[in-house]
């Protein structure tokens, strides 16, 4: 089938089975569905969405079809995109399993492991969460001390990991382990598939400053891991750790790049309100939004460009860490700019007239962009080393 063709068949498609509800910005948390064992939805409309898209495997379009994915070719999976964007399809998914370990299963896992997980993941029945940061671990990732001794065909599984978004939901944790002490740091790591269900493992949930509490600490205390969820080579997990980041960090910079789909100026002018003449009245804010809006449209030729690379086989690498930088930059200049342009409102924590601090919450939240998949210094450190070849350790 031509691209052509298949463009028209998709929205066909997307007019026919998405619900109007689904093609609302989201809102709130509940809007979002990630799907694992104990999944609940919002209401018929995301169950519906969710189910049509996955009966298709389009809820990871790209993946190959023996592991339930939808088999697209680039292209057609970019078209799938790119329509979606433009009728403002909300992902049917939200899945650390679709953005970070898919990718790494693709690439670094067996053929059993591959089969066993990939396709709980397309059908939105395993919550998968992320264990890499621990106290005392974070940029300095490969610094980490949770343990994993041998015991036979099991490891024993000990420490602690912070900051893991979910881990209270998740079915499933992929987490970075140490198996070797006596070598360099990068090389004892082991990348591990764990069960949350199994015994030893607790969590503690963390308060965030926007009031929401998706954070926990995850507690490891003697946990038996058979050693058949090791993904990649034992010792050599900082290479599926490494590759694994750089998909993390390419999906925060194209979730904020949707986000710019819905233009600042739509939100400044429904909070300020506009002149005679059509525009905002405010010459100052105008000119921010403007400024906004134009780096706003640049950022996302960019990612254009940086997609059809890929889509030229050249992997996004280093990129994926200045991808993250800016994103990151601009989704904080945003809220930034909401909150300026409502004034005294924006203040507001709580209460219905003040949609219960919406805006405030996600100007805090908006904050922890800049640390989460690696802080804005260290993204970069790696674009100063790798990208500009500038001299560093
Ligand atoms: C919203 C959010 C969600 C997260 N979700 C998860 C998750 O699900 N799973 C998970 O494992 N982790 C998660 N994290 C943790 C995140 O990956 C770490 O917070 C991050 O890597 C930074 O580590 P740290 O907090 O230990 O800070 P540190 O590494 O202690 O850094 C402190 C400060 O020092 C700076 N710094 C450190 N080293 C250098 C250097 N070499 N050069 C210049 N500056 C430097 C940093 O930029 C930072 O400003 C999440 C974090 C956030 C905010």
């Amino acid at each position: 089938m031509s691209l052509e063709n298949f463009r028209s068949e998709v929205v066909e498609f997307l007019q026919n089975n998405c619900p109007e509800s689904m093609r609302q910005p989201v809102r709130e948390e509940s809007d979002t569905f990630w799907g694992g064992r104990n999944a609940t939805f919002k209401n018929a409309d995301q169950e519906k969405w969710f189910h049509v898209m996955a009966e298709r495997g389009w809820t990871t379009p790209g993946w190959p079809k023996e592991y339930g994915g939808g088999g697209l070719s680039k292209d057609e999976a970019s078209i799938l995109h790119q329509e979606m964007r433009r009728l403002n399809c909300r992902p049917p998914l939200f899945s650390f399993g679709i953005w970070m370990l898919g990718p790494a299963l693709l690439r670094f896992g067996s053929e059993e492991q591959r089969l066993k997980y990939l396709p709980d993941i397309v059908n939105g029945r395993t919550w998968w969460c992320q264990g890499y940061s621990e106290p005392g671990s974070g940029s300095d990732l490969a610094s980490l001390q949770t343990s994993a001794v041998s015991d036979g065909d099991h490891y024993i599984v000990n420490g602690q990991k912070v900051w893991t978004s979910y881990a209270d939901k998740a079915d499933m944790i992929f987490a970075l382990v140490r198996t070797d002490n006596t070598q360099k740091k990068q090389i004892g790591i082991t990348f591990l598939l764990i069960d949350m269900e199994w015994e030893g493992i607790s969590t503690r949930p963390i308060k965030l400053i926007s009031g929401k509490s998706p954070f926990c600490e995850t507690f490891f205390d003697n946990v038996r891991v058979p050693k058949t969820n090791v993904v990649g080579e034992e010792h050599g997990g900082w290479s599926v750790a490494k590759y694994l980041l750089t998909h993390e960090r390419s999906n925060i910079s194209t979730a904020v790049d949707s986000d710019v789909m819905t233009p600042l100026s739509f939100y400044a002018k429904k909070s300020l309100g506009i002149g005679n003449d059509g525009i905002l009245k405010d010459p100052a804010i105008r000119a921010k939004v403007a400024e906004w809006e134009i780096d706003g449209a640049a950022f996302k030729f960019t990612l254009d460009r940086i997609n059809q690379e890929m889509k030229a086989g050249h992997s996004a690498g280093a990129k994926s860490s200045f991808m993250k930088y800016y994103a990151s930059e601009l989704n904080k200049r945003k809220y930034e700019l909401r909150l300026e342009c409502q004034g005294k409102r924006a203040l507001a924590w709580e209460g219905e007239d003040y949609d219960e601090g919406k805006i405030a919450r996600q100007f805090c939240r908006s904050k922890g962009n800049s640390i989460e998949g690696g802080t804005s210094e260290i993204q970069l450190n790696i674009v100063a080393k790798h990208i500009l070849g500038l001299p560093g350790k």
